[in-house]
């Protein structure tokens, strides 16, 4: 018994709908799943229901861009509220930042001499937490550049021209919002974002878990999580952070992650809600 829980959707800058990352897990045996699109929930009414139909497990999270001493990281928020007023607020701004910051990567290629339309990259994007990727893509399609690698290395990548920084929220608050939305705050990737220097902060900021097994860490680097995880007393967890098609094939599933993570996930929240006396708020989905 397995759970994905890291997973995005075409409501950020994934390419599959709620629906076929709910079909796909269902073809593949998977319990439970969350989606984690980047600064949004968008996705996740409609994937509540695929699930629901499917008997899969559902947990309703987002992926929240962070930063912990001009060090970025990215944060997951699991049972999640997203009607939360504060959250849907937040995630708003965040949207609005990201739009933002698509015309200024766009106006830098364009001072490049590469006439790729912004209205090209929205259209091609079609949601409101765009991203990098979109970016890549509508220079893959305007045969601006060969592949998506090809225009993160020549643009978007730090540090190449048309990078431009990304307004981010400190850690610490990110923790308070998710804890304020009801939700468990978990440390994304910590090996992609070498993040291991900030964990005792986090830990002294809230944090509930870290993300022990994801598909850019080694078997080495979740062994180094997993004693972390021990050490600080967090709950682990993990996922494959499919965002469609990668190189033909789809991610999602590939990191095994024990079903036993998502209950201990569900009664660290349910402990935490009933201490705050908010239990009748927060109903289990059901499983199959
Ligand atoms: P953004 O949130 O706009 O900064 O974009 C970050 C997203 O870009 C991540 O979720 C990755 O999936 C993707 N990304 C980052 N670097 C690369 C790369 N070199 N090649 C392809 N995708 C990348
Ligand atoms: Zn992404
Ligand atoms: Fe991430
Ligand atoms: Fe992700």
């Amino acid at each position: 018994m397995h759970a994905d829980l890291h997973l995005h959707t075409f409501f950020s800058d994934g390419t599959f709908s709620p629906e076929e990352v709910v079909r796909r897990a269902k073809l593949l045996g998977l319990r439970a799943i969350s989606l984690t699109d980047h600064d949004t929930m968008e996705g996740c009414e409609r994937a509540a229901v695929a699930c629901a139909e499917a008997g899969i497990e559902f947990i309703p999270g987002s992926e929240l861009t962070a930063e912990y001493n001009d060090h970025e990281l990215h944060l997951l928020g699991y049972h999640l509220d997203a009607q939360h007023p504060r959250l849907r607020g937040e995630m708003a701004k965040f949207q609005q930042v990201r739009q933002d910051r698509i015309r200024e990567m766009v106006a830098r290629i364009n001072q490049l001499g590469i006439p790729l339309a912004v209205d090209d990259v929205f259209a091609l994007a079609n949601c409101r937490s765009p991203g990098r990727p979109h970016v890549a893509r509508a220079l893959v399609e305007g045969e601006f550049c060969g592949s998506l690698d090809e225009a993160f290395e020549r643009f978007l990548r730090k540090g190449k021209p048309a990078w431009v920084p990304k307004f981010k929220m400190s850690a610490v608050e990110a923790i308070q919002l998710v804890h304020d939305a009801g939700g468990m705050a978990v440390l994304a990737h910590p090996g992609i974002n070498k993040s291991d220097e900030f964990i005792p902060a986090l830990v002294e900021a809230g944090l509930d878990g870290i993300e022990c097994f994801h598909t850019k860490h080694s078997t080495s680097l979740s062994q180094r999580y997993l004693e972390a995880a021990e050490k600080y007393n967090l709950l682990v967890t993990g996922g494959s952070d499919c965002h469609g098609l990668s190189k033909g094939k789809p991610i999602i599933g590939t990191v095994r992650v024990p079903y036993a993570c998502v209950e201990r996930l569900r009664a660290k929240m349910f402990e935490r809600a009933a201490n705050a006396g908010l239990l009748l708020a927060k109903l289990p989905t059901p499983a199959a």
